[in-house]
């Protein structure tokens, strides 16, 4: 905290300040400058708070500068953490590939879609039963038939699943299918559903609003650890800018910034970002190499007829490479990760 005087402030003021922290059990640093002198405070921000110091004469401002959010910081909470999804980790030694197709149709399509997961090197499978589509009059999702297809899919692959949860009064229904539960980008300001998947026993993937920042961002995982989940992974999926040759702005910069400012670990979401086919394979290379913890990808058997999402969605050849990229391009960038469902942490 810096607490900033005004220039007419005098001695005495300043001398006020300092013995309130002193007092308060922290240490005051003053800085005289030409014409303003700052106090920084080091200690706890809540006795500091208590302390109301912006009433004191001859202060005109009190600033926070430690991050606002507690529990997902690195501030205090040094080292990177690993969120586990079904014995499959999430975290730095890792690049884990979560794949699947973006709506669950049928049983069929999905176990197809799964297949061609796993081909790709996924340990995860994602598909969502409750989609937040922006017209009312698109697919909404098969609803708890989708999340049935889901555990048979996992029953038949051992893929532990992901799926998007919409609303805070579905949430234990998601969750007693649900290896994972993912909160969309329309819904990472819904703060019912944030404080609902942060009660609930279950790890959460939190997209990043298409509009947020990365600090809003942060403080929305903060709604999540403040119900006492830390299970939550982040996840870059593009942000809404100017440009309109792509569907959203992927962020890559937001991987290691996220991951200096958080202890979370940080995915990519290289379909929803690109919103095209011919892009994923560039955005999920520009995710590795941004040292993102993992990826999560669009593949449908047949892109064509899917009901949501076609455009993006990996078949065919792509699968081949993406699992090509997944296994080599780590190591070609002297990043140490095991994929998959090995536990070793090597880095
Ligand atoms: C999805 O992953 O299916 C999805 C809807 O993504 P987003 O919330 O990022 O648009
Ligand atoms: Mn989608």
């Amino acid at each position: 905290m810096v607490v900033v005087m005004a220039p007419e402030a005098t001695q005495a003021d300043i001398e006020q300040i300092v013995t309130l922290v002193s007092a308060a059990g922290g240490e005051a640093f003053v800085s005289r400058g030409v014409s303003r002198t700052i106090i920084g405070l080091v200690g706890d921000v809540h006795e500091f708070g208590a302390l109301n110091l912006r009433s004191y004469r001859g202060v005109t401002d009190v600033i926070r500068i430690s991050v606002p959010y507690k529990l997902v910081s690195r501030e205090n909470h040094p080292g990177r953490s690993t969120v586990t999804v079904g014995g499959v980790p999430i975290g730095p030694g890792h690049l884990t590939v979560i794949a699947g197709p973006c709506t669950v149709e049928t049983a069929d399509q999905t176990l197809a879609a799964a297949m061609m997961a796993q081909a790709a090197g996924a340990s995860l499978l994602r598909g969502g039963a409750f989609k937040p589509r922006t017209s009312p009059y698109a697919f909404q999702g098969l609803g708890e038939a989708g999340l049935r297809i889901l555990a048979e899919v996992r029953a038949e692959t051992g893929l532990p699943v992901v799926t998007e949860v919409i609303d805070p009064a579905s949430v234990d229904l998601v969750s007693s299918y649900a290896d994972m539960l993912q909160v969309g980008t329309r819904s990472m300001q819904n703060f019912a559903l944030l404080q609902a998947v942060g009660s609930a026993d279950r790890p959460v993937l939190l997209k990043r609003g298409m509009n947020a920042t990365v600090e809003e961002w942060l403080m929305a995982a903060e709604y999540i650890a403040q119900r006492s989940n830390l299970d939550i992974v982040l996840c870059e999926r593009g942000i809404r800018t100017f440009e309109t040759a792509t569907r959203n702005t992927l962020d890559i910069s937001a991987v290691p910034v996220a991951q200096r400012l958080s202890h979370l670990p940080v995915i990519v979401d290289p379909s929803h970002s690109g919103g095209r086919r011919d892009l994923v394979l560039p955005l999920s290379r520009a995710a590795i190499a941004a040292g993102a913890d993992g990826i999560i990808v669009d593949v449908h058997p047949h892109p064509a007829a899917a009901l949501c999402d076609g455009d993006q969605a990996l078949t065919g050849a792509d699968i081949d490479e993406l699992a090509a990229t997944v296994r080599t391009l780590p190591q070609l960038l002297g990043r140490t990760v095991t994929a998959g469902r090995t536990l070793s942490t090597v880095a």
